[in-house]
């Protein structure tokens, strides 16, 4: 664990946010996306959080995480949609756990482990509505409606949710988004005629829970909004707190001559005299090398940039002649308070997206709640 460095998360936002979420699709049902461990925030802390707050499901993408919060006493409806070959499907179904239908070959796997477990499994089939990821395509659509029809008949398995998930929907008005919803709405109607009685229809993530109220359905599945970060930083402040503050604090502060190369590579060299702070936190905790020469730092109230290549474990930053000394602290990302960098800072700059930025804080970094 490395000296002075805590990922700070502050678990009232994650529920404030919830709260928010909620107040914008008022008739759906709110679902918690805690996958990769809580977007880096923790699993079992998001998860509490959101509950709190007042989402009703939560949602992963791996089986072995919604055992997690099973492990944890966690016994709200959870959500498990990506099932590669092997996962354990019979463990899922004995612990409660709804299952993603996102591909065809699914359906017999999991009516398979039913019957070995000895009850139904709770399933919501995915649609492939445009995303072209994971979802039943459109031509297997109607034989895996039939296929789950007949197991639902035999008490196999019953199909509680009907969902899918959109390529653009941090694109408002992306021509996509039209046909996706078109094309859910079609698979929706195929179910209605197979028999089929899903009482949860579900497509929206955060950003059509902030954007398209015609997507909301029966539930809405947040994950990034939820931990303050908004998916289209274009829409400006919608109410969100960002939950992680990433700091460290200045382990030595030293003079240095100009003309000094810094860090490996000497990919920075000093244009003057100057004081460097090293800081000791680098990407084996999640700090991306990319991010060498080029996010910013706050420091003594002040914005600084990275200074020379990031190592596995430990950065520099020229401050100039500001005085700082070791133990000082240094903000990488948060909420921007204090003029300091906000995560979307560090996504812009990198080229990414916050998601990103935040689900790479490394296990090494301690998870603090405040
Ligand atoms: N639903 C599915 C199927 C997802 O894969 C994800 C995340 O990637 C989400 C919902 C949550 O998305 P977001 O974090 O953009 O709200």
């Amino acid at each position: 664990m490395p000296p002075f460095a805590e990922a700070r998360v502050d678990v009232s936002a994650i529920a404030d946010n919830i709260a928010l979420l909620q107040e914008r699709a008022p008739n759906s049902q709110l679902m918690g996306v805690v996958k990769a461990d809580g977007y880096g925030h923790g699993i079992i802390a998001a998860a509490r959080a959101k509950l709190a707050g007042g989402a009703t499901w939560l949602g992963t993408a791996f089986i072995e995480e919604a055992l997690q919060l099973r492990r944890a006493g966690i016994t709200a409806p959870v959500l498990a949609w990506i099932l590669p070959p092997g996962a354990p499907i019979a463990e899922a179904i004995a612990a409660d756990i709804d299952l993603g239908v996102s591909a065809a070959w699914l359906i017999d796997q999991i009516a398979t482990a039913a019957r070995e477990t000895g009850r139904p499994a709770r399933v919501h089939l995915k649609a492939d509505t445009g995303l072209n990821r994971g979802g039943v395509t459109a031509d297997e659509w109607h034989a895996t409606l039939a296929e789950a029809a007949r197991f639902e008949a035999a008490g196999l398995l019953r199909v509680v949710g009907l969902f899918s998930h959109f390529a653009c929907a941090d694109e408002p008005g992306h021509p996509s988004i039209a046909a996706q919803l078109d094309a859910f709405h079609e698979a929706s109607a195929a179910a209605d005629k197979a028999g089929l009685r899903p009482e949860l229809r579900h497509m929206a993530n955060s950003a059509a829970t902030l954007t398209l109220p015609e997507a909301h359905f029966d539930l809405v599945r947040t994950g990034i909004a939820a931990y303050g970060l908004n998916p289209i930083p274009s829409l400006g402040d919608v109410g969100l707190r960002p939950a992680m503050t990433l700091t460290s604090r200045i382990a030595v502060a030293k003079r240095v001559p100009e003309g000094h190369g810094v860090s490996y590579g000497h990919r920075y060299v000093t244009d003057r005299p100057t004081t460097l702070a090293l800081v000791p936190l680098g990407y084996g905790d999640g700090v991306p090398r990319a991010a060498t020469n080029r996010a910013p730092v706050g420091i003594a109230g002040r914005r600084f940039t990275i200074s020379g290549t990031v190592c596995m474990d430990q950065f520099v930053v020229d401050v100039g002649e500001t005085p700082v000394a070791a133990g000082d602290p240094v903000t990488l990302f948060g909420p921007g308070d204090d003029n300091t960098p906000t995560t979307q800072d560090w996504a812009d700059v990198l080229d990414t997206i916050s998601y990103e930025i935040v689900t790479r804080v490394a296990p090494r970094v301690p998870r603090v709640y405040i």
